[in-house]
């Protein structure tokens, strides 16, 4: 339970000057995060429950298929980074100068950490059953542009997997239990309907690479989606003068504005071939690790159903995401018929902020629809005159009364 009558991170009358998109600006106004600088945030309390909800959704899902959580640091050694080549060929690394003339690298991604971890761990081909883990964790880049609030940050979240497989073969078929586990995360993030699988381009190994891209008026990338068979191709990979389907040939089409929530791509033998890290088959001979790279954009994801869901009346939280399922306003002096009934909610599960500050009705009534709690409950002389409370959903204008 949270009572707001105790509780620091006001909401502001109106949206704040600057905000780069009107969902950023909600999230402001409704105390979900601050601006630490352009591409740093703070997540407040509310907001850091939306992200863990979303962590957790994720979490679950990659659980199920087996992939073991871990969690690497920030840190990252110079020795690692120059050994792949990445030291002075990634333009985002943010480079750390520390004591004694040493430098570290701020990890924008985690191959140069997982892969010598791993090499530990991995001797034979049995070690590679089923072999991922993956992390929640701090990336940062040095983006020359950040902008759109939490869409693109200079220091964000991300879920990233890695793969270990004796072979393409193998890492072909577990890309497609990684594909089948993001489908069910969108889906339960309600981004399903609204969420592209993306032919991008695919570096060294492979062809492709696969984008998860979400349709958003002001997302940074620009999706062809085939009018045929439905198939999403990123411009990168595309003729934008003779559109033609990479799956189905194809040339009518509509273009769209995504943002990238996730993706995943086949790393092969790069990394493992820089830390040597090999296994030995089952004849006994040395072979190098195939591997696969899978992330997904955990604030960003935030800020794109913050943008998704939005409405005039402020911000829309899907339930499963929500910082909390239930909006409790108190009128009069019945805080302590309040306590009891949030005691009732919490025992059936669901979640509780009360709003018990001494402001009027308007006020409140505001604030749970800027704040985007899925349920609005009001307990008041009139609601225990008839022994109940008036419940109403975000989206809808009906209420009806509940017995207490
Ligand atoms: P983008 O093209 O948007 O810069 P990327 O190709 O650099 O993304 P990856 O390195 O694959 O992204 O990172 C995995 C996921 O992390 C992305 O799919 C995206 O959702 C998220 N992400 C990447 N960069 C940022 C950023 N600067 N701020 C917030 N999220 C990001
Ligand atoms: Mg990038």
């Amino acid at each position: 339970m949270l009572q707001l009558s105790r509780y620091p991170f006001h909401t502001l009358k109106t949206v704040p000057n600057g905000s780069d998109n009107r969902s950023t600006g909600l999230l402001l106004q409704a105390g979900f995060i601050r601006q630490e600088m352009a591409g740093a945030y703070v997540f407040t309390h509310l907001g850091l429950r939306v992200l863990k909800h979303i962590e957790q959704i994720i979490r679950e899902e990659l659980d199920a298929i087996g992939s073991s959580e871990i969690l690497m640091p920030s840190l990252g050694k110079k020795e690692s980074w120059l050994k792949t080549g990445r030291w002075d060929e990634v333009d985002v690394l943010f480079k750390l100068p520390a004591s004694e003339g040493k430098e570290y690298a701020l990890n924008p991604t985690h191959e140069e950490i997982v892969t010598p971890l791993m090499k530990e761990f991995i001797q034979s081909y049995k070690d590679l059953r089923n072999c991922s883990v993956y992390q929640f964790q701090t990336k940062f880049r040095n983006e020359a542009r950040a902008k759109s609030g939490i869409l693109r940050g200079r220091e964000f979240i991300m879920k990233d997997l890695y793969s270990f497989h004796a072979n393409t073969e193998e890492l072909d078929t577990y890309f497609e239990v990684v594909h089948g586990a993001y489908d069910r995360i969108f889906e339960r993030l309600g981004l399903s309907g609204s969420t592209f699988y993306t032919f991008a381009s695919g570096g060294a190994f492979s062809k492709y690479s696969y984008e998860f891209q979400t349709e958003l008026s002001i997302g940074e990338d620009n999706v062809y989606i085939c009018s045929k068979c439905g198939q999403a191709h990123n411009e990168e990979i595309i003729d934008p003068a003779h559109f033609v389907c990479v799956e189905c040939g194809s040339t009518e089409h509509r273009l769209t504005k995504t943002s990238e929530v996730g993706n995943i791509f086949k790393l092969g033998t790069r990394f493992s071939d820089a830390f040597e890290l090999r296994y030995q088959d089952e004849t006994g001979a040395m072979k190098p690790v195939t591997m696969g790279c899978y992330g997904i954009g955990v604030s960003r994801v935030m800020g794109v159903i913050a943008e998704k869901f939005m409405d005039e009346k402020g911000l829309v939280w899907p339930e499963n995401i929500a910082p909390y399922s239930h909006y409790l306003i108190v009128i009069g002096e019945h805080l302590d018929e309040a306590l009891s009934l949030v005691r009732k909610l919490e025992a059936e599960g669901k979640s509780v902020l009360v709003d018990d500050r001494t402001v009027g009705f308007g006020s409140k009534a505001g604030d749970a629809d800027l704040m985007g709690i899925p349920y609005r409950i009001v307990l008041s002389d009139k609601t225990l005159a008839q022994w109940g409370y008036e419940l109403k959903e975000r989206t809808e204008d009906e209420s009806q009364i509940i017995s207490l």
